[in-house]
């Protein structure tokens, strides 16, 4: 089956909806919060309402990064463009605007993706509305979170689970309503006994160490957690409590087919404001950038700049295929971190340049430029560093397994 390239035609209006999003809600307040790390961007209540809004009166698909379900209605076996592919679209988007204010949106936390990939109907419904943010980093464990430390135990006479440990750098941990946490039920069996869990912020036993402070994503809180005896119902367990040692990590790893697209537009669209503000300066300084003359014929600015285009393009295009094959229900792992692995190098690499390319312009404060290179990196970190995007290609290309090369 062809993929057509093209921007679908029936995601115009909310593309075009988010951009105006971005450039009037979210650029204005963009270097405030960046200024003011740890306060809470108030002007985002508004904007979560009225995306909430256009959410149930359907009038928008996949606004945030909780529209990626992939939902039961599309397998009549025609190809279709989903939520998934909206969300990639709008959500690169908003990251043109501001990503870290993107990331501090109510109710679009990652969390909120795991509880979109894995939970049953009944989860669904309860969790409807919640903010949820994600829970799987441990002062011992990053890329390897296969090895986390983090218990989760059964007390059949109260039908709970008493959660124990430490998670650290969590996105909006300390302002969303939820977390999802990742435990193991039992560290013995490995990877298949991983299962995350749903705990609502106020649960006793859970606790809000601190906060860091950051290189950039300023405006997003990220969080160190404590859990002490943390209990928590056996329904917010989200999936199968059942330790499926043949299926292994599979169901905590959907998740991530759902999410580093997301993460990929985020870079996708910082990339893009860069381009877009270094064009309008170079334009400014006399450099026109001229598309219908090979690049070795133009200013050494006008090339550099072309070959960036070409890189954020390949990006793009990534982006959209690994979002298309998700809402098409395709395995899309593969291709959900080629784009990451690729988008998340070249929004570093692009925005980087830009500030170089802009000179001192660049660098001051008097533009947005080395804001927009400072938040870029961390696309090319969370939900999955560079190395390991690479790591999970050679393995998928290489029909290797993680024990076969690591
Ligand atoms: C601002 C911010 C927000 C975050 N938000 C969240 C969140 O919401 N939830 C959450 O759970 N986590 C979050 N994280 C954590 C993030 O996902 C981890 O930092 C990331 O997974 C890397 O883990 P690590 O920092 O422990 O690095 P490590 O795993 O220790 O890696 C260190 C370096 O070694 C490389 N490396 C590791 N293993 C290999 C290998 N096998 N082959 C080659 N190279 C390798 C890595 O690529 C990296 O460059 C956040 C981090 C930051 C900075």
């Amino acid at each position: 089956m062809p993929i057509n390239l093209d921007d679908p035609k029936r995601f115009r209006p909310l593309v075009g909806q988010a951009h105006q999003v971005a450039m009037n809600m979210l650029r204005p307040i963009s270097r405030k919060y960046d200024r003011a790390e740890h306060a809470y961007p108030k002007e985002l209540d508004m904007l979560a309402a009225m995306i909430d809004g256009l959410a149930e009166s359907g009038a928008s698909e996949g606004a945030g990064a909780a529209g990626v379900k992939r939902s039961a209605d599309d397998e009549d076996g025609s190809v279709r463009n989903g939520t998934n592919l909206a969300s990639v679209m709008s959500i690169a988007e908003m990251s043109w605007g501001d990503v870290a204010l993107l990331l501090s949106m109510p109710r679009q936390g990652l969390g909120n993706s795991a509880i979109a990939s894995v939970a049953n109907d009944e989860q669904h419904e309860r969790f409807d509305g919640l903010w949820a943010s994600m829970a799987i980093t441990e002062p011992g464990t990053g890329s390897d979170s296969a090895s986390i430390r983090t218990t989760a135990v059964f007390d059949p006479d109260t039908d709970c689970y008493a959660i124990n440990g430490e998670k650290i750098f969590v996105t909006s941990g300390e302002r969303s309503d939820a977390v999802v946490v990742w435990a193991t039920l039992d560290k013995e069996l490995g990877r298949a006994a991983i299962k995350s869990f749903v705990v609502p912020q106020g649960t006793p036993g859970m606790t809000v160490e601190r906060l860091e402070r950051k290189l950039g994503i300023r405006a997003s809180d990220t969080a160190t957690i404590r859990f002490e005896d943390c209990r928590v119902p056996a329904a917010n367990l989200l999936g199968s409590p059942e330790i499926d040692v043949k299926q292994g990590f599979a169901g905590a790893m959907a998740t991530f087919d759902n999410t580093r697209p997301l993460v990929a537009s985020m870079a996708v669209g910082c990339a893009r404001a860069a381009l877009d503000l270094t064009r309008e300066l170079l334009s400014q300084a006399g450099v026109e950038v001229d598309y219908d003359r090979p690049a070795m014929t133009q200013p050494a600015a006008a090339a550099k700049f072309l070959q960036m285009e070409a890189d954020w393009e390949a990006a793009y295009l990534l982006m959209l295929q690994a979002a298309w094959m998700a809402d098409n229900r395709r395995p899309n792992s593969l291709e959900a971190s080629m784009a990451k692995a690729k988008a998340g190098r070249v929004g570093s690499d692009i925005t980087l340049s830009c500030v170089e390319l802009a000179g001192t312009l660049g660098y001051s404060e008097a533009e947005l430029l080395e804001k927009w290179a400072r938040d870029s990196k961390i696309l090319d970190i969370f939900e999955g560093t560079q190395q390991i995007q690479q790591l999970i290609v050679a393995r998928r290309v290489l029909g290797l397994s993680s024990a076969e090369l690591k």
